[in-house]
């Protein structure tokens, strides 16, 4: 058999599965799974992302990045010395939500790692395209609230260190540089490699595929047999990132390697980057973070609902956690 236009993979000899342009380099598969381990590894020690002990929650969502970043903690358990839990938020998007929750719990189940379930419409009794049709806001905005919001609470109910989230670096590449054209310097500083908690209500998060490209998670799930749910949101908008992606991905093309040099200065400019003053203050209703007295969720969800729900949500999540007995540790 022969390998990517008959290349045989720089480290074995063997027939390569795939050339990587950034590092020049021809790798068969097990030696592109060791590669992409080892680039995870590499970066979450490079970062300063867990120390032996951490207590960790990874959000996982059905999808090839999500899956990627649990597959490679979970291999990094025992070498790492840390805890590993996952958290699944069923956001209840018809045609979707319920293939992303299946997958989610299966790479879990593969992984060995112990995965809690939030469903939206059990804990405010809407879904996403009925809640941003009531707040009249776009889906994603309103998805992304909504997440941001229970992945703080789980974690803060949760007792953990830091959540970690699936974003590869394409992704963050373009979130940074649109930030920067916006001029939204202080939400730079929140896309780096690691954000501190704080305080007991703010938990912070890691993102272990900072040095990840989103075609090696493909290639990864792809190579190690992994489910992922191949399908996009149908309520996916892509707006002025597109514009931004195919300016980045023209630079890489024409420079390989570029996207990595941007994300590492980046990292190393990091603290130069305003701090964010947002969402200091407790919610008076649910304590979680809230620019004023009240916070947001507890905001849109009085205002949908007559009553704010940040509470009844805190308590439904903390039975969720409640049942999850142990996590798989190191
Ligand atoms: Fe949520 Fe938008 Fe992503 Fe769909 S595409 S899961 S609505 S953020
Ligand atoms: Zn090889
Ligand atoms: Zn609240």
């Amino acid at each position: 058999m022969r390998g990517i236009r008959g290349s045989l993979c720089s480290r074995c000899g063997n027939p390569a599965a795939t050339y990587l342009r950034y590092a020049k380099l021809n790798l068969c598969r097990e030696h592109f799974l060791d590669y992409i381990l080892d680039r995870v590894e590499t970066a979450v020690r490079r970062y300063r992302m867990i120390k032996p002990g951490s207590r960790i929650l990874a959000a996982v969502s059905g999808g090839k990045d999500s899956s990627t970043m649990l597959l490679t903690l979970s291999k990094l358990l025992a070498k790492l010395e840390f805890d590993l839990a996952a958290l699944h938020i069923d956001l209840g998007i018809d045609g979707y939500s319920s293939e992303a929750r299946s997958i989610a719990e299966e790479v879990c189940r593969i992984a060995g790692i112990r995965c809690m379930v939030v469903r939206l419409e059990d804990m405010i009794g809407l879904n996403i395209p009925k809640l941003a049709r009531r707040v009249r806001r776009p889906p994603c905005s309103v998805c992304g609230a909504v997440k941001r919001y229970l992945l703080n609470l789980a974690g803060v109910e949760a007792g953990v260190d830091a959540v970690a989230l699936g974003h590869h670096l394409d992704d963050l590449a373009v979130y940074i540089l649109k930030n920067f054209l916006l001029q939204n310097l202080e939400d730079i500083r929140k896309l780096g490699p690691k954000t501190e908690g704080y305080d007991g209500f703010v938990v912070g998060r890691i993102r272990p595929l900072y040095e990840v490209y989103e075609r090696d998670t493909a290639l990864y799930v792809n190579l190690a047999g992994i489910p992922y749910q191949s399908v996009e949101c149908p309520l996916h908008s892509i707006g002025m990132e597109g514009s931004i992606r195919a300016f980045l991905d023209s630079m890489e093309e024409n420079s390989p390697g570029f996207k990595i040099a941007f994300l590492r200065s980046i990292a190393r400019s990091i603290d130069k980057y305003p701090q964010p003053r947002d969402e200091v203050n407790r919610c008076s209703i649910c304590g979680m973070p809230s620019q004023g007295d009240v916070c947001s969720f507890c905001r849109m969800t009085e205002r949908v609902l007559g009553k704010p729900m940040g509470l009844d949500v805190r308590m439904k999540v903390r039975d969720i956690i409640s049942r999850i007995v142990s996590v798989k540790s190191g």
